[in-house]
């Protein structure tokens, strides 16, 4: 049985949830939601967000201040002064389960950062490797509603092939997403008219052979939403 069966999700309450690209292109589509309903990006000044992995993409209006676009957080419904996942579904405390029990309520459709948890790739590539986890999520806040895993993990409760996979698939999608917040960092707009981009960046990311040879802009999506954002400003 996986720890994570009966747990009150700590890990979903304490964390930020980083994603890429391709997950909120992904989930807007099946969740059929715009991905505003879902978003938000965090100050991340010192990095620790984005843990060097997720890019920092900056805004109009606050040119110097790096964020990390993750997963919303909402005020637990459970709990006082404690935050949760936008996507998790908590369930009251009981004399058996005092903290109560939660699940991810798209766990389906949940983004690649969710999947991975709690393994990191080998220095190989090759290996899913499973890396501890500390007893509590936010050294800031004691409460015990950002405990974590209670039960501790095995490598027999991670799938190895799915794991694998997964793990590819997020350095993969990471990679892109960072060459995403290259481009838009060197002509920042406003945090309102970011998802418009978004989606015009991964609409054009499967491109004719003729247009890979011609094409010199890595993203060139990227050029014409700024010439049309900055013509409908104009
Ligand atoms: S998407 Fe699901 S698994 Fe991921 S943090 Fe939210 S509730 Fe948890
Ligand atoms: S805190 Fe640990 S056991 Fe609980 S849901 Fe998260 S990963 Fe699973």
């Amino acid at each position: 049985m996986s720890p994570c069966q009966g747990c009150h999700s700590g890990c979903c309450r304490a964390f930020a949830v980083p994603v890429t690209g391709a997950d909120l292109i992904q989930m807007e589509h099946q969740l059929r939601q715009p991905m505003e309903s879902f978003i938000h990006r965090w100050e991340d000044p010192n990095g620790m967000i984005a843990c060097e992995t997720a890019p920092h993409f900056y805004f109009e209006d606050q040119p110097g201040l790096p964020y990390t676009i993750c997963l919303k957080p909402e005020v637990s419904a459970t709990f006082r002064n404690v935050t949760r996942c936008h996507f998790l579904v908590e369930q009251p405390p009981t004399p058996d389960r005092p903290l109560g029990t939660a699940q991810c309520g798209i766990y389906g459709q949940r983004p690649l950062v969710c999947r991975i948890f709690p393994t990191k790739l080998s220095e190989t590539g090759m290996l899913a490797e499973l890396h501890g986890i500390p007893e509590h999520g936010r050294p800031s806040d004691p409460h015990p509603a950002y405990g974590l895993c209670s039960t501790p993990w095995n490598v027999a409760d991670v799938e190895p092939v799915a794991a694998v996979q997964d793990l590819v698939l997020i350095h993969f999608e990471m990679k892109f997403f960072r060459q995403v917040a290259a481009s838009w960092n060197r002509r920042p707009q406003s945090w309102s008219v970011w998802p418009d981009f978004l989606r015009l960046v991964y609409q054009n990311r499967v491109i004719p052979e003729t247009a890979a040879q011609e094409c010199e802009e890595p993203l060139p999506a990227i050029l014409k939403f700024s010439e049309a954002t900055r013509s409908r400003a104009a």
